[in-house]
C-alpha cells in the first residue's frame, strides 16, 4: 500500500474536455456533409451491432457511445442488431449480457431490437437475384485449393473452373445447398467480381457457406449461412439506416460493402470506419477473454479485473464515467493506444464528487489511550462528502480502544514520517492528537498494540504551541465491524500485454498480485447495512464497491481504484 503523507480528500481532477463546444468529430463531419446534400433526406439513423459470441468490453462501449450519441444529437434513431450469423459460437447467455450492459450504460434502442438471422429469408432471395443477374455463382473448389486461386498481393487471382456456370445449374445447386444435400464446406456461393482485383475482398468473395449446425434463434431451419459481408450491409440497409459506423478493420470490406448494395440495387448506406479503442495493460478482444476465463486467470465474465462492461460494473465503475471517458478520447481515423490511468482517472473524478467518505482500517493494530476514561464514548461529527455539503455529516464513535493502520506507524521513523511513532503525535481524522507513548511487544518482537495519550484541548482545533503535521484515519475498536476486502488491481503487468517473447502469449503477463484478499479489515460502524452496489471512499486508501457477494451483515468490498495512481509513481522509479 502507497500513502502519501497528509493526504488528503481532493485529488487533482482529469484534465477533463472543457464544456464548451467541442469542435466536430470526422464522424460528425460527414454526417453534416449528408444533411446539406440530402442524401438521406434529413435521418440519422445509426445502430450498434454485436454478434452475441461473448460479453461486451470497453472498446464496445465506445461504439456504443458512438452510435447512440450521434442518434441523439442529431434527433435521429440507433438500432440494436445482433450480428448473429455465426451459428456455432452464439449463444443466449450473450445476447442477455449485451442487453444489460448497453442499459447500464444508459441507453435504450426501444423497440429497435433487431437480429440479422431475422433476414435469412431475404439474404437468401437477394442472393437468388444476383445468381439470375448473373453476379453470383457456386463453386466447389475445395477450401485450399481456393486459397490458391486467390492470388497474393503481388499476383492477381485465378478465375475459378465453376466461375461460368449457368445461371440454370448455379439455382439448382443453391438450392439444393439449403436442402441439405451437401456435406459442410462441399460447396460455397460466391460473388462473381474480379479475380484481378487489387483488393482481395473483391476476388471472388464467399457469400454463403455450408453449416449444418444449430442457431440460437433459427434452430435447425438452415444449413447455409450468409458471410458478414453478405449480411452486415443488407441488414443495415433493410434497417434504413444512413451512417453505419464501424471499426478500422473493415476499410477494405468497404468496397464489397457498397458492390453489393449497388448490385441489389437496395438503400445504401454509408460505411464510415473509426479506430478501435485499446487501452493500456489490457488486453481488448473476446477471443483472449474467454482463455482468461476458461483458464481460471479470473473468476468469470464479470471478474472485477476484466475490462467488460460486467466486470468494471462489478468492480464498481460508474456509468456516468465510463460514458465521459468514451466522450474525452473522442474518433480518431488511426489506431493508438489510450493510456488506462485516463479510464481510471475519469472514475476517480466521478467518484470524488459522489462517493460518501468513511474510515477503514485494513491492516488493524490497536491503539490503547491511556488517559481517556475506560467505558466513555464520544460521538464525533464527521464529513460526509467535502465534494458535497448536501451529503452532509455522520457520527464516529471515539473511545478509549481504536484501530489505526500498522503502515501509519513506524518504531524507527524514516525521514519526513510525520505519522505516528514513539514520542510523537499525530491527528486522528475529525478527532484529537495522539501522543505514542510506549509500543507493546509480543514474544515474537512483533508490536501488538501501541500506548498513547490524547490531547483533550485539540479536537478541531490547532494547538498554538507546535505543529503536527499527520492526519490518519481511525475506527474505534469496540464498535468497529469487519469486512472482506479484495483488492483488485491491474490483471496485467505489461503496457502491451500482446507484446511477448516467442513462443509466449499474452498469458505470460498476467499480474500475479492482481487480487489480494483482506479478510478482517475495520469498519467505522456507520457501514452497517451497507448495500451492494454502494461506492465509498475509504479515506486515505480508495474507492470501494460493496460486492454481490455481501450476505446482509457480512460485507465484502471490492476497491474499484485507489486514490490516486500508484502505477505512475512505481514506473517513475523503476
Ligand atoms: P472482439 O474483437 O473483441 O471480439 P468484435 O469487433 O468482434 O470484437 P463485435 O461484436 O463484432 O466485436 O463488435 C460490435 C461493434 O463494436 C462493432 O461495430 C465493432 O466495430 C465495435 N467494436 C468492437 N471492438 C471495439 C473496440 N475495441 N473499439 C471500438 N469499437 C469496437
Ligand atoms: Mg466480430
Amino acid at each position: 500500500m502507497i500513502y502519501e503523507e497528509h493526504m488528503v480528500d481532493r485529488q487533482p481532477a482529469v484534465e477533463s474536455s472543457p464544456e464548451k463546444e467541442k469542435s466536430l468529430n470526422f464522424v460528425e463531419e460527414i454526417i453534416n456533409d449528408h444533411l446539406a446534400s440530402g442524401r438521406f433526406g434529413q435521418r440519422v439513423h445509426t445502430r450498434f451491432p454485436p454478434e452475441p459470441n461473448g460479453y461486451l468490453h470497453i472498446g464496445h462501449a465506445k461504439s456504443i457511445v458512438l452510435n447512440f450519441s450521434l442518434a441523439e444529437k442529431y434527433g435521429g434513431f440507433c438500432n440494436l442488431r445482433f450480428d448473429d450469423t455465426n451459428p456455432s459460437k452464439e449463444e443466449e447467455e450473450y445476447v442477455q449480457s449485451i442487453k444489460e450492459d448497453i442499459k447500464w450504460l444508459g441507453f435504450d434502442w426501444e423497440d429497435r431490437e433487431y437480429y440479422a438471422s431475422d433476414y435469412f429469408e431475404q439474404l437468401y432471395e437477394w442472393a437468388i437475384k444476383l445468381i439470375k443477374d448473373g453476379k453470383a455463382y457456386v463453386c466447389d473448389l475445395p477450401s485450399d485449393k481456393a486459397r490458391e486461386y486467390r492470388g497474393t498481393l503481388t499476383e492477381p487471382g485465378k478465375n475459378s473452373p465453376y466461375r461460368d456456370r449457368s445461371v440454370e445449374e448455379n439455382l439448382d445447386l443453391f438450392e439444393r445447398m439449403r436442402e441439405g444435400e451437401f456435406p459442410d464446406g462441399a460447396r460455397v456461393l460466391k460473388a462473381k467480381i474480379d479475380m484481378a482485383h487489387p483488393n482481395f475482398n473483391m476476388r471472388d468473395p464467399v457469400m454463403y457457406r455450408i453449416l449444418h449446425a444449430r442457431h440460437h434463434r433459427t434452430g435447425d431451419k438452415w444449413c447455409i449461412y450468409p458471410m458478414y459481408d453478405f449480411t452486415h450491409g443488407q441488414s443495415d440497409s433493410i434497417e434504413k439506416i444512413t451512417q453505419s459506423i464501424c471499426t478500422l478493420e473493415f476499410e477494405n470490406h468497404r468496397p464489397l460493402y457498397d458492390w453489393f448494395c449497388e448490385k441489389l440495387d437496395i438503400h445504401h448506406p454509408q460505411q464510415i470506419e473509426f479506430a478501435r479503442l485499446n487501452l493500456t495493460y489490457t488486453v481488448m478482444s473476446k477471443r483472449k477473454f474467454l482463455i482468461l476465463v476458461n483458464e481460471g486467470f479470473v473468476s468469470g465474465w464479470d471478474d472485477p479485473r476484466m475490462p467488460t462492461i460486467s466486470g468494471l460494473r462489478r468492480r464498481g465503475y460508474t456509468p456516468e464515467s465510463i460514458r465521459k471517458f468514451c466522450d474525452y478520447i473522442g474518433v480518431a481515423k488511426n489506431n493508438s493506444i489510450v493510456d488506462v490511468t485516463i479510464l481510471e482517472n475519469h472514475v476517480r473524478e466521478h467518484l470524488n464528487a459522489i462517493a460518501p467518505r468513511v474510515m477503514v482500517v485494513l491492516n488493524p493494530i490497536k491503539v490503547v489511550i491511556e488517559n481517556y476514561p475506560e467505558g466513555q464514548v464520544e460521538q464525533l461529527s464527521a464529513v460526509n462528502n467535502p465534494e458535497d455539503e448536501s451529503a452532509g455529516s455522520r457520527i464516529v464513535p471515539f473511545s478509549r480502544e481504536l484501530y489505526i493502520d500498522r503502515d501509519d506507524f513506524m518504531e524507527v521513523p524514516v525521514k519526513n514520517y510525520f505519522r505516528l511513532s514513539p514520542g510523537k503525535e499525530v491527528r486522528l481524522r475529525y478527532g484529537y492528537i495522539i501522543k505514542c507513548d510506549s509500543v507493546v511487544k509480543n514474544d515474537m518482537g512483533e508490536i501488538v498494540e501501541l500506548r498513547c495519550s490524547y490531547d483533550p484541548d485539540t479536537l478541531g482545533k490547532q494547538p498554538t504551541d507546535r505543529k503536527v503535521k499527520g492526519v490518519i484515519h481511525w475506527v474505534s475498536a469496540e464498535q468497529a465491524l469487519e469486512a472482506e476486502i479484495r483488492l483488485y488491481d491491474r490483471l496485467f503487468l505489461a503496457e502491451n500485454p500482446d507484446k511477448v517473447e516467442e513462443g509466449q502469449d499474452f498469458r505470460s503477463h498476467v499480474n500475479p498480485e492482481s487480487l489480494q484478499v483482506i479478510q478482517h479489515a475495520k469498519l467505522e460502524p456507520s457501514l452497517k447495512g451497507a448495500q451492494a452496489g454502494e461506492r465509498f471512499q475509504f479515506e486515505r486508501i480508495g474507492y470501494f464497491h460493496v460486492d454481490q457477494d455481501s450476505q446482509g451483515d457480512d460485507l465484502v468490498f471490492n476497491r474499484i481504484t485507489s486514490l490516486r495512481d500508484t502505477w505512475a509513481k512505481i514506473a517513475s522509479r523503476s
